[in-house]
Order: structure tokens, then C-alpha cells, then sequence
């Protein structure tokens, strides 16, 4: 470091010029020139601290004068708390010198010592120190010279803190993220992690301890749903290090990592690799709920869609969808042939009454599926509400054939919930034609044909004529018409006997209304369900009651046995407090009420309406019969009977209609009497009309007969040769013998 020994006073003295002698082609600078130029202080000390010399760095860096600083102590220039051990110091280098010499080797330096420096201003600064032994005399107990040579360092401690603070926010930086940071070096260790990584893939700390990778590489697989495929992107990583790569880790219990690597790079060297995982999985879940619910809307306005056009229980398109279907059939090239089928299934009020709506559900599902197989795949089906049902036909070579095979494959049964149905439907058939282009009028043209097969008896169909229009327009005249009738007292009531098997006796009438209008009778399948739905058969009904007691009443008082019988409709059972209108009526008449026979269908009982049948328990209570009328047609049942409140069987004439020679074997009829007679009621035939439909019907203990054999309906004044007639006919029977009657 210093050269000459003997230089020293020149050192403190200013540069000297340059050496006399020649200069060489490159001139070695002067050890003293270096020396001054130097830019740390340079200070020869004597043994006891002692100034001898100075270079000018010193006085640059202490802001003395040389002179100032020559034959003063050193330590002056250090700050307090650094100024002792001076002399150890000394003393060690001496000895260190000595123990040197003796082993021939050459060391005078101690390391550099960290301490401070105090300028002539006062203001201190951070210095390193470095001491050495300048010369070494012959005795050792001569004194001896040191040089000091103080280096200003403050430059390092700005570039130290600045490293440490750039440290600090590094390390604080890897430990706020929200991501858990792996750096792995080349050789595949684990260099660092941060104390997130360690949380979120749940490494015990003494795992990470035991340096043992193999042991954290298993522990982190082991969550995985695919460690395969983890480990086959790392290793592709490791097989190109300078790469990156994004992907997302799937973890079993449900959470979702997003997995980042870069190089780690020193001057673009790469050393590792830096491996960040995110925790994705509350943004995953969300995710998946938009997409969920997105999915599901779509879904729903799918669905939306499709229950805007289709009938949601038959499948069939519904109402709208017909009507774009026809106005897109009328509005195609002229003289394409459409045809509209429009139907209605035959008393399927009875069948959600008596069974149920979802039986009722079920036979509209079934006739929906019929209808299918009875046209081509394009043409239209659709249900426009309750038991209505449409079909569309565009070029159809043969309507009336379809029409045929739709009232036809209605024929085979369905069986619902255990019970076997027969349904049936009037279908009306209306196609387009020079004077109907319009939708509505097509329409109303297949409804008119429709109502017509109804009226013709159901279960047919009808090709629309121009001639129904005038029966329908008698239907809207006729409900006007029956007003005035009930008004005006046009409602008379015929009687027709029913005879006692037992004693061959008339023993009991039934009323039955009749319309006389304009002298003619209309009968009352023509006005009874007009009446019915227009409300008016309350007042026809209470007509009917009232007519029958007064007329009757010296009949049914002459004898007790008597009974008369009236129809009751569903609609009277509903309408007021029928049971005490029965009663006010009978009372007035002065008619015991124990004579009097109500007759109902079965169809009232499975009305959703529990007035009905309190109705009737209360004139049952008050003494009145019920008789369930017209036994076996529509959906009745044997196997409900026993819950009725009835006391009477009237079964219907369609069944002893089937009685023609007498010989036959009718085993339903022998059913339904001696299930009556089991469950303690009695059984009147309706329709009686020959001999041997009597004769069969009493073989079989039937207790009553009614029919055109005995007498038909008669008005109050012809009732009593009606009776005698009917007595008489009874005797024929049983050879000629009459039993005394009236
Ligand atoms: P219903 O109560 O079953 O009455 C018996 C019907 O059968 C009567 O028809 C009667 O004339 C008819 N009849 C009787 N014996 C024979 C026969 O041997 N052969 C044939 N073919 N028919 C016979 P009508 O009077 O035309 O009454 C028809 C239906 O109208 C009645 O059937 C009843 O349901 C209803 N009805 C009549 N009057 C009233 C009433 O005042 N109120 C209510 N609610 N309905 C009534
Ligand atoms: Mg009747
Ligand atoms: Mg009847």
C-alpha cells in the first residue's frame, strides 16, 4: 500500500515537481504522487497516536490543514466510543510482526476496524479503518511507525440500508400477497416459500423443516384430483426452464387453484423457478353459479317457450299454436284443401266427477295420443281446453275418412286406474269452400257440426250443412223460449205409473215434465239441458213438485203406500236450501213427505260440492226416498253404490232393452239386482216394454216395473185409467188375474 517508508514529510509537504531525470518511455507514477492522490486519508502515526504525516485526501476528508493535524492525536479524528484500543492494537501488530518474521512471513495488516470519524466541523461519518505497522527497526524495543489508513464508507451505508429496505419490502411483499409463492431452485429444492403457500396447501412447518422435497411433493399430490398431470407439467417446465405457464389445479376437497411459473432469472441467468398459486376458488364457485343460472334461464325460456305453444298436459300445441297453424294453412296457395276437425269428448264431466281429475287427466292424455296415430305426422293436433280437441288437415285426400278412424279408435277401452272406459266423442267436420276463407267462420262452422253430432246422439261425426245453423239457431231460441214457458206457466207435468212386482199394483207415479208450446209437447230431452244450463230447471223442478203434490195429493192420501216420485237435478241440490223448500212444498200440499221419491243421478254425488249430499241426507232424515235413476249408463259403478245415500235402484231402459226373448243369459243385470238387494235397496226397470222383459225382470225378484208395457206418461186427468191400464197388464201377465187396485 505505502512504499517509501522515508517519504513521509514529503507526503505532509505540497506534491513535489516531478523527478530531474530523464523521463522513461512510460513513466511509473511516483509512489508519493500516488499517495496524494489517493482517495482515502492516509495518516503515519508514532507509537503513541501521534500525527507524523498526512496526505491530502486527510485533509479533504477532515477539513484540516496539515499543519493543523501534524503533532496532534490521531484519535481526534475518530468519534468518542472509538477513540480506545489504540494502543492494543499496536501492540498486537507487534507482536503479530514478531511471530510473522519468525515464520519468514510478511504480514502486517488487522483487519479493517468499523468506526466513525469526527470532521473539523464536528459532523461525524461512517469510516473504516485499517491499521498497519509501517517499518520494522532492528531492536525491537525501538519505537516504530504506523500508518492509518481511513476509508469514508458512508457511500456503503446508503447502499446497505437501500439493500435492506429493498429487502424488506420484498419480503413484505411475498408475505401480504394473496398468493402462495414456491421458488424451487435448478437443481429441483425447495428454496423459499412464503408463509401463505405454506397455509394454503396446509404443509405442517415440520414438514417443510425436514428439507425433505420428496416428502412436500407428496403431501401437495395427495390433495390433487389429477397429480398425473400436475407432475407432467412441472417436469415439461424443468425440461425448458426458461418457459412460463399458467394453468389451474382442481383439489378433491372442492377448491381450485390457479397455478403461475416463471424462470427465476439472475442477469438473465436462470437459477429456479418461481412457482405462485391463487386460491380461485370463491371466483370459481361464483363462476359457476352465473353459469348455473345462466344455463338455467336458458332452460326456462326454453321451456317458457315451448309452454307458450303447447298444451302442457297432452303435449299437444295448444290454442295460439293452432291458430298460427290455420291463418299460415288459409293464407297458402288457393285451392289447397284444409279441413278442421274439431271434437269433444262425450260426457267427460262424468268421468272427472265420478273418478277423479286425475283419471280425468289421463283420458285426456290418452285421446291425445289416439288422435296422433289416426293422422299424418304434419298435420296439426291440438287441445284447446277442457275436453276440446282440434285437428287440422292441409291437402288431405280423404277428411271424412279421418273422421271416421278418429270416432273409431276411440272404440277400444281405456283403462284407468283399474277401471275400463269406453269414451266417446262428437266430431264435427267443416272444410274450407269458396264462401269460407276466414279462420273464425271455419271454425264456428266445425263447432256447429259438432254440437250437431251431439245432438244427434254423440259419439258419431257430422260433416258441417249449411241446415244446422238453423237447429242452432232453435238451441238460442229455445233457452228464450223456456223462460217464457216457465213464466207463463207452459211447464205440465205428466205422470207415468210404476208397478209392484210383488202385489202387481201401481203403487207408485213418476212426474216427468213436459213443454206445451204452441199445443205441441216438446220432450224433455230437448229442454231439460237447456234448462239445466241455464239455471231454469230450479223453477221447472219446483213447478214440477209443486204441480205433482197438488194433483196428486188425494191419490197419495188415499192410500199411504203411495209414493210419487220427481227428476232432481244436480242444479236444484246446489241451488238455495232445496231440503226445505221440499219440505215447505209438501207441507203446503199437506203430502207426507215419506211419500214423496226424489230421483237423481249418480253424477250429483261426485259433484266437488259436499251440499248435495247433505241435501239429500236431510230429506232422507225428513222421511223422503232417493232413487238413483238411470242405473248403468255413463261412468256409475256397482262398487260405489254401497256408499250412496239411496234407497232406490232405477236401472236404466238401455239395459232391459236387452232383454228380447227372454232366454238370453244377462248376467250384469243379475249383478246389479242382487247387489241392490245385498246392500237393502230396491230395484225399479225402467223401459219395460214386453212381456218377457217383465217376465225376466220378476225372475229375477226385480221389485218394480215402469214402461210403455204398463203405460206411458199421462196428464193428472188421464192418470187414473193409466193406473187401471197398467194393473191390467200386470194381470196379463199372470194369466188374467187382476188384484184389486185404486
Ligand atoms: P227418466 O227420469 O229416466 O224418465 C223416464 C223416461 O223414460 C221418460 O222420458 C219416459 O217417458 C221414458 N219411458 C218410460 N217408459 C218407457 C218405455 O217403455 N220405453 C221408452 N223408450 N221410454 C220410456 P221423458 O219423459 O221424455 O223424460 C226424459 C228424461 O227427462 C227423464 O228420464 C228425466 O231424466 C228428464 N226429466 C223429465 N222430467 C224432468 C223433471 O221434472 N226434472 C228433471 N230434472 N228431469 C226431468
Ligand atoms: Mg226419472
Ligand atoms: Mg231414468
Amino acid at each position: 500500500m505505502v512504499s517509501n517508508s522515508h517519504g513521509g514529510s514529503r507526503m505532509i509537504a505540497s506534491p513535489r515537481p516531478p523527478h530531474a531525470s530523464p523521463r522513461p518511455p512510460h513513466p511509473a507514477p511516483h509512489p508519493e504522487a500516488v499517495l496524494e492522490s489517493g482517495p482515502d486519508a492516509l495518516l503515519v502515526v508514532s507509537e503513541d497516536g501521534i500525527i507524523l504525516m498526512v496526505n491530502a485526501a486527510t485533509e479533504r476528508m477532515f477539513g484540516y490543514a496539515r499543519g493543523e493535524l501534524v503533532g496532534t492525536d490521531h484519535r481526534m479524528l475518530l468519534a468518542e466510543g472509538f477513540r480506545s484500543g489504540f494502543r492494543r492494537l499496536f501492540v498486537a501488530l507487534r507482536k503479530e510482526r514478531a511471530a510473522d518474521s519468525d515464520a519468514g512471513a510478511q504480514h502486517d495488516d488487522l483487519p479493517p476496524v468499523e468506526a466513525y470519524g469526527v470532521r473539523h466541523d464536528g459532523t461525524e461519518f461512517q469510516a473504516e479503518l485499517t491499521y498497519s505497522l509501517l517499518s520494522t527497526p532492528p531492536n525491537p524495543t525501538d519505537p516504530v511507525c504506523m500508518t492509518v489508513m481511513i476509508r469514508d464508507t458512508s457511500h456503503r451505508l446508503q447502499a446497505d440500508a437501500g439493500l435492506r429496505e429493498a429487502m424488506s419490502l420484498l419480503s413484505a411483499t411475498l408475505e401480504s400477497t394473496a398468493d402462495g409463492i414456491l421458488v424451487v431452485s435448478a437443481e429441483g429444492e425447495i428454496a423459499g416459500v412464503n408463509n401463505q403457500f405454506v397455509s394454503m396447501w396446509g404443509i405442517p412447518r415440520e414438514l417443510l423443516a425436514t428439507k425433505n422435497d420428496d416428502a412436500v411433493l407428496g403431501f401437495v399430490l395427495d390433495q390433487l384430483k389429477d397429480p398425473a398431470r400436475f407432475i407432467e407439467k412441472v417436469t415439461a417446465l424443468y425440461a425448458e426452464p426458461a418457459a412460463e405457464s399458467h394453468d389451474v389445479l382442481d383439489f378433491h376437497d372442492g377448491r381450485t387453484f390457479e397455478r403461475y411459473s416463471r424462470p427465476q432469472k439472475v442477469a438473465n441467468q436462470v437459477v429456479g423457478r418461481v412457482w405462485s398459486f391463487r386460491d380461485v376458488t370463491p371466483a370459481r364457485i361464483a363462476q359457476d353459479q352465473i353459469t348455473k343460472a345462466m344455463a338455467d334461464l336458458a332452460e326456462q325460456a326454453a321451456q317458457l317457450k315451448a309452454l307458450a305453444f303447447q298444451d302442457p298436459l297432452t303435449g299437444l300445441s295448444n290454442r295460439q299454436l293452432f291458430n298460427d297453424h290455420l291463418a299460415a294453412a288459409l293464407s297458402g296457395p288457393c285451392g289447397t284443401a284444409v279441413d278442421l276437425l274439431l271434437l269433444d269428448l262425450d260426457d267427460f264431466k262424468e268421468v272427472n266427477d265420478i273418478l277423479g281429475h286425475h283419471a280425468g287427466d289421463q283420458m285426456l292424455i290418452e285421446v291425445g295420443r289416439r288422435l296422433r296415430t289416426c293422422v299424418r305426422p304434419n298435420d296439426v293436433v291440438a287441445r284447446l281446453g277442457g275436453d276440446e280437441f282440434v285437428v287440422m288437415l292441409v291437402g288431405s285426400p280423404d277428411p271424412d275418412a279421418v273422421a271416421k278412424r278418429i270416432v273409431e279408435s276411440l272404440k277400444v277401452p281405456v283403462w284407468i286406474d283399474g277401471s275400463m272406459l269406453r269414451p266417446s266423442l262428437s266430431l264435427g267436420l267443416a272444410s274450407i269452400s269458396e264462401d269460407t276463407v276466414d279462420a273464425s267462420e271455419l271454425l264456428r262452422r266445425a263447432d256447429i257440426a259438432m254440437y250437431a253430432a251431439k245432438a244427434a246422439g254423440k259419439n258419431r261425426y257430422l260433416r258441417f250443412r249449411p241446415e244446422m245453423m238453423k237447429s242452432l239457431i232453435q238451441r238460442t231460441e229455445m233457452e228464450s223460449g223456456l223462460r217464457l214457458a216457465v213464466d207463463s206457466g207452459q211447464i205440465e207435468v205428466h205422470y207415468q205409473p210404476i208397478v209392484s212386482a210383488k202385489l202387481g199394483v201401481v203403487v207408485q207415479v213418476e212426474a216427468l215434465a213436459r213443454w206445451v208450446r204452441d199445443g205441441e209437447l216438446v220432450p224433455p230431452q230437448q229442454f231439460i239441458p237447456t234448462a239445466e244450463r241455464s239455471g231454469l230447471i230450479v223453477e221447472i223442478g219446483t213447478e214440477v213438485l209443486l204441480k205433482g203434490c197438488t194433483e196428486l195429493q188425494p191419490w197419495l192420501a188415499a192410500d199411504r203406500s203411495r209414493r210419487l216420485a220427481v227428476n232432481v237435478s244436480g242444479v236444484q241440490l246446489l241451488h238455495g236450501d232445496f231440503a226445505e223448500l221440499v219440505r215447505a212444498v209438501t207441507a203446503s200440499c199437506a203430502v207426507d213427505p215419506r211419500q214423496l221419491v226424489l230421483e237423481v243421478t249418480e253424477s250429483v254425488f261426485f259433484a266437488d260440492d259436499c251440499r248435495v249430499i247433505q241435501q239429500l241426507i236431510a230429506l232422507r232424515k225428513a222421511g223422503a226416498h232417493v232413487a238413483l235413476d238411470d242405473f248403468g249408463t255413463g261412468y256409475s259403478s256397482l262398487g260405489r253404490l254401497q256408499d250412496l245415500p239411496v234407497d232406490t235402484l232405477k236401472i236404466d231402459q238401455s239395459f232391459i232393452s236387452m232383454i228380447r226373448t227372454g232366454a238370453e243369459k244377462l248376467p250384469i243385470l243379475t249383478a246389479m239386482i242382487g247387489m241392490a238387494h245385498g246392500l237393502g235397496l230396491s230395484v225399479t226397470a225402467e223401459g219395460v216394454q214386453t212381456p218377457a222383459q217383465a217376465e225376466y225382470l220378476m225372475n229375477l225378484e226385480c221389485d218394480s216395473l215402469q214402461g210403455f208395457l204398463f203405460s206411458g206418461p199421462e196428464p193428472q186427468a188421464a192418470l187414473g185409467p193409466a193406473i187401471a191400464r197398467s194393473a191390467q197388464a200386470f194381470a196379463a201377465l199372470r194369466g188374467g188375474r187382476v188384484s184389486g187396485n185404486r
